[in-house]
């Protein structure tokens, strides 16, 4: 082979091999007494700091690790986990603050901000996010009023309903910059939903774009929805926390998914071969119906659910132990699913 042509092939792919894994956590409630499934009680989210401290994490901040702007890069430590609540509840103020200050750990708040309180109530006041952050503490973009922004109205063309998205997110950064200075341009997409082209409409406006579905960010190759692991209800755990902040992107990653499934579109396929895999051998995969078999067809090894989705949201979530390691590769693919007549599913 040409000596050139071989080095090329593999500086493409070296950029496959991630350089270092960062694991995001998204807690909202940090309360006993607010809706179960996005809520970590006090004792739960003292376990986990305990267990990062305990066992050597360093915890850092989204823009300092993410941002291009933050220049080169130093030898990364080895296990590095960030810390983010969404839609500015008070108890991140009364439960989690107070921890985090201890510790002179880093955070993010992603705020809506027509719902963020000059008066107290359920929400975080702008004079409580301005204490945080001079605390450490990054305010980050959550759209104005948690829209579900992934669904289009009906009669509303395309380009009506990106420009709808745009000015929503400029409004929603307007606030932010007045209260706040220096906050960066990271936006959690309202109920971890989004849809191609807004996405797109996001990163040329030089977003940084963060979901709710499991996994960890291979660095430097981002994909455009940044994976983070909701910490709430069940998912809060000590046992899953562990394997969770422990766990390593796959080889490969690929920039972009749609997401969006049709009222007929019952059982999709995500293709494995993606994440860099050339085997099915070690592949755990799990959806709606429990654990699936993994095919392995020509090239592409195939997951499908084994039972059919109902309209909502869903994940398919892989894992294979990496044998470097010991610890666990992690990548979920997220669906959402329309009603059998492609209307949307109401929030529950
Ligand atoms: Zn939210």
């Amino acid at each position: 082979m040409n000596k050139h042509l071989l080095l090329i092939l593999l500086a493409a792919q070296l950029y496959c091999q991630p350089t270092f894994a960062l694991v995001i956590l998204q807690y909202h409630h940090i309360a006993t007494d607010t809706p179960a499934i996005t809520s970590t009680r006090p004792d739960e989210f003292a376990a986990h700091l305990e267990y990062l401290h305990n066992e050597g994490f360093t915890i850092v901040s989204l823009a300092a690790r993410l941002d291009s702007k933050a220049g080169p890069r130093q030898a990364m430590p080895p296990k590095e986990v960030a810390i983010t609540f969404d839609d500015a509840y008070r108890s991140i103020y009364t439960e989690a603050f107070p921890r985090l200050k201890a510790l002179g750990w880093p955070f993010t708040i992603f705020v809506a901000s027509d719902l963020v309180s000059e008066h107290g109530g359920q929400y975080l006041t702008w004079a409580e996010l301005q204490e945080m952050h001079a605390h450490g503490a990054e305010i980050a973009n959550h759209s104005t009023s948690h829209q579900h922004w992934a669904r289009r109205p009906l009669g509303l063309s395309e380009s009506k309903w990106r420009q709808q998205f745009t000015e929503d997110t400029l409004s929603a950064q307007a606030v932010i910059d007045a209260h706040i200075p220096h906050a960066p341009k990271h936006y959690a997409l309202p109920y971890g939903e989004y849809y191609p082209s807004l996405l797109e409409d996001l990163d040329n406006m030089g977003y940084l774009i963060f979901g709710q579905q499991s996994g960890a960010v291979p660095i430097p190759q981002t994909p455009l929805v940044i994976p983070r692991f909701p910490m709430g209800g069940p998912y809060a755990a000590l046992k899953s926390f562990k394997t969770k902040v422990n766990s390593l992107p796959f080889d490969q990653t690929f920039r972009d998914h749609n997401p969006i499934l049709s009222g007929l579109e019952n059982r999709p396929i995500a293709n494995a071969a993606t994440l860099g895999i050339t085997t099915a051998v070690g592949l755990n995969c799990f959806g709606p119906g429990g654990s699936i078999t993994p095919m392995k067809i020509g090239t592409g090894i195939l997951i499908q659910s084994n039972a059919p989705l109902k309209a909502g949201r869903h994940r398919y979530n892989c894992t294979r132990r990496d044998d470097r390691t010991g610890r666990y590769q992690w990548h979920s693919f997220f669906w959402m699913k329309q009603r059998p007549d492609n209307s949307w599913y109401p929030e529950p």
